[in-house]
């Protein structure tokens, strides 16, 4: 199997970064969450930050095993407050929708170059982000249903304080 080329390695060093990024965010969001005692939705996005990180790991093996070589970059700092979980989840939605892409655009790279390796590694995140924003999209709809209404939201933490880590 040749190497990876070295545009491809960038643009997959980059995705480390977004990916360490989403991480991140998500645990930020976490934070916030526990800190205005919504701990049910703080234990869903722990979870959703460890997520991230193992797709970072994913990234980063298979460029060693493409005999390429990780680099890291900073990560960027996330917001620390948000003014109610539905904006939290407005963003997570939106965030997921422009990591699709990010991934989208990894595929026709290796498409364009004919990296079957690199496309069959991308199918899985491919794959991945369908759920990933079902998920997202899932907990804000039912957000938006309950229009800011208390005992509501907290039938929704209550839920999703139930997600294991798995
Ligand atoms: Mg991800």
């Amino acid at each position: 199997m040749a190497l990876l080329s070295k545009k491809m390695q960038d643009a997959i060093n980059q995705q480390i970064n977004r990916e360490l990024y989403s991480a991140y965010l998500y645990l930020a969001m976490a934070s916030h969450l526990e800190s205005e005692n919504l701990s049910g939705f703080a234990n869903w996005m722990e979870i959703q930050a460890k997520e991230e990180t193992e797709h970072a790991m994913k990234f980063y093996k298979y460029i060693n095993e493409r005999g390429g070589r990780v680099i890291l970059k900073d990560v960027e700092a996330p917001p620390a407050a948000w003014k109610s979980p539905l904006e939290v989840f407005e963003q997570v939605y939106e965030h997921e929708k422009k990591v699709t892409s990010l991934i989208n655009n990894l595929m026709k790279m290796a498409k364009a170059e004919n990296d079957y390796a690199s496309e069959s590694m991308l199918k899985w995140f491919i794959d991945e982000q369908v759920e990933e924003e079902d998920n997202a999209l899932t907990i804000l709809e039912q957000l938006k249903m309950a229009r800011g209404a208390v005992n509501l939201i907290f039938q929704i933490d209550r839920a999703l304080g139930k997600r294991k880590d798995d």
